[in-house]
């Protein structure tokens, strides 16, 4: 099959999270990662990547998207993050400054891959039906439209919990917040959660609290968001069950 954005017929290994990513989670983890799948098929994994869905050159165009979401991930738990719980905030800064519209565009576009591959929809059956195209669009800049895509921070209770949320992996779900209509991706790694608009609605009482609107209110070099609880993750009674966390819950 040709690569899924182009014409090309030779495509290449794409990943759909960022293979950094998972190589960070696992060295910081000790192989304890802490993988959220929500169909726990002992499969799953960090690294998990396509190789028919783009070809060298599209993989790129996302790879720019995955390297400045690298950077600004890899700032967390470093002196560059503020914690404030009060707020329920944190926020980053970077020096080199921070483009929260690519960020966005990251967001949207491990949802697409996670949506494009049929290796991905296997393990974990999400998909953007009828919304795909959409994505794709954003995503390789066809249509001026950004994502509508929100970043927490996961946090822990305890400094063991927080070494639990900040190596949790978790491959896009869908998600419908109580009492809404609007339909979000959730996924997860390295202690961010993103949430990512999967409706399309223009006036949502979402964008406030997205990346492209609080995440840049304090500047181009910071990146603010909200709080998120590891306890509230959805799916963590699964996890707590799983084989090789029983260990880190004992009873
Ligand atoms: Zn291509």
């Amino acid at each position: 099959m040709p690569c899924r954005n182009c014409p090309e017929p030779k495509t290449c290994k794409a990943h759909i999270m960022p293979a950094a990513l998972g190589k960070d989670v696992i060295e910081a983890s000790g192989k304890n990662l802490t993988l959220l799948a929500p169909d726990r098929t002992g499969t799953f994994q960090s690294g998990l990547f396509d190789p028919n869905i783009l070809c060298a050159r599209c993989d790129n165009t996302l790879g720019d998207y995955d390297g400045h979401a690298i950077n600004i991930i890899r700032l967390l738990g470093t002196v560059d993050e503020v914690i404030d719980r009060q707020a329920g905030i944190f926020s980053l800064s970077y020096s080199k400054g921070i483009d929260h519209e690519r960020l966005a565009l990251f967001g949207a576009a491990v949802v697409w891959r996670a949506s494009a591959s049929a290796i991905c929809r296997g393990h974990n059956g999400f998909s953007l039906g009828n919304n795909e195209e959409w994505f794709r669009q954003m995503i390789f800049r066809e249509i001026p439209e950004l994502p509508i895509v929100s970043i927490a921070r996961i946090m822990g209770r305890t400094p063991q919990e927080q070494k639990m949320a900040d190596t949790a992996m978790l491959y896009p779900v869908r998600v419908r917040p109580n009492g809404s209509h609007i339909s979000m991706a959730k996924f997860c790694l390295n202690g961010f959660m993103f949430l990512v608009q999967t409706t399309r609605n223009k006036t949502t009482i979402w964008s406030p609290g997205c990346v492209t609107e609080l995440g840049k209110s304090a500047g181009v070099n910071y990146l603010t968001g909200a709080l998120m609880p590891f306890e509230r993750l959805g799916g963590l009674e699964d996890i707590k069950k799983s084989k090789h966390m029983r260990k880190r819950f004992p009873h």
